[in-house]
């Protein structure tokens, strides 16, 4: 459903993404690893629309997105930091882009009640971000991410601000969540563990190059440089 072709970004002279060539199918949990500056979140941007690819295109079902608007888009992106608006409710921050739609009143307290609903987010549907714990925002943060009902959603780090604990009971929910609405997700992460648990293929990143695409089993099993085997090495 996704296709990067010969895609380079560049900063000034510094190349952040490197030539990319890569498919991504439809309903796929697909991850994006590699260590911190090695272009993951530069990459995932060029698909939201946030920034645009020196060189190559950005196809989504067919269609060349490459110079869209973000807002044209049939994606939508969950940011590491949630980026919550302080004053408003969940259900005021989940219902926002379909406000921004334009969808009709009703339709969008249904949307987000079944967003609320999904995430068990209901019984704090009037609170202001500040009065959640942190899983509380991140999954009203996933929330407002799928309450659009979007063709593929991104995920920038969704889980980096939380401890380990609620970390794995929120990858499951990630999982649970992918499968249910039948969406692509594509996830960027610099966490092996978490990239191996979740996605159904990952791509290895270094320096702004794709180094290896394939599932996690394949990656565990052939890593193709000895970069992969140390960075997945760290597993055990
Ligand atoms: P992290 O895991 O730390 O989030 P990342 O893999 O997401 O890292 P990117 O944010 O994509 O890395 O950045 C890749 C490289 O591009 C880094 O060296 C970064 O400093 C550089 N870069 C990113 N955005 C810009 C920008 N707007 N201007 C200049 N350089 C940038
Ligand atoms: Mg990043």
């Amino acid at each position: 459903i996704v296709r990067f072709e010969n895609v380079t970004k560049k900063f000034d002279d510094f190349a952040a993404v490197k030539t990319v060539t890569l498919d991504i199918f439809e309903r796929e949990f697909f991850a994006l690893l590699g260590p911190s500056g090695c272009g993951k979140s530069t990459l995932l941007r060029m698909l939201a629309g946030f920034e645009r690819p020196t060189e190559g295109r950005t196809i989504v079902a067919g269609q060349d997105i490459t110079d869209l608007p973000p807002y044209e888009r049939p994606v939508n992106m969950m940011f590491q930091s949630y980026a919550l608006f302080p004053h408003m409710t969940v259900e005021g921050n989940i219902g926002f882009g379909l406000r921004q739609e334009g969808m009709a009143k009703d339709k969008i307290a249904a949307r987000v009640d079944e967003a609320m609903a999904m995430l068990e987010l209901r019984p704090f549907a009037k609170r202001k971000p500040n009065q959640l714990s942190g899983g509380q925002q991140q999954r009203v943060a996933l929330a407002r991410a799928i309450a659009k009902k979007p063709r593929i959603v991104l995920l920038d780090e969704p889980l980096g601000a939380l401890d380990k604990k609620l970390r794995q009971q929120a990858q499951f929910e990630l999982m649970r969540i992918q499968e249910t609405t039948g969406t692509t997700f594509i996830i960027v992460t610099h966490d092996q563990e978490e990239a191996m648990t979740v996605a159904s293929r990952i791509a290895v990143m270094d320096k702004g190059e794709l180094v290896q695409v394939a599932t996690p089993g394949d990656i565990y099993e052939n890593p193709k440089t000895r970069y992969i085997a140390g960075f997945i090495g760290d597993v055990n």
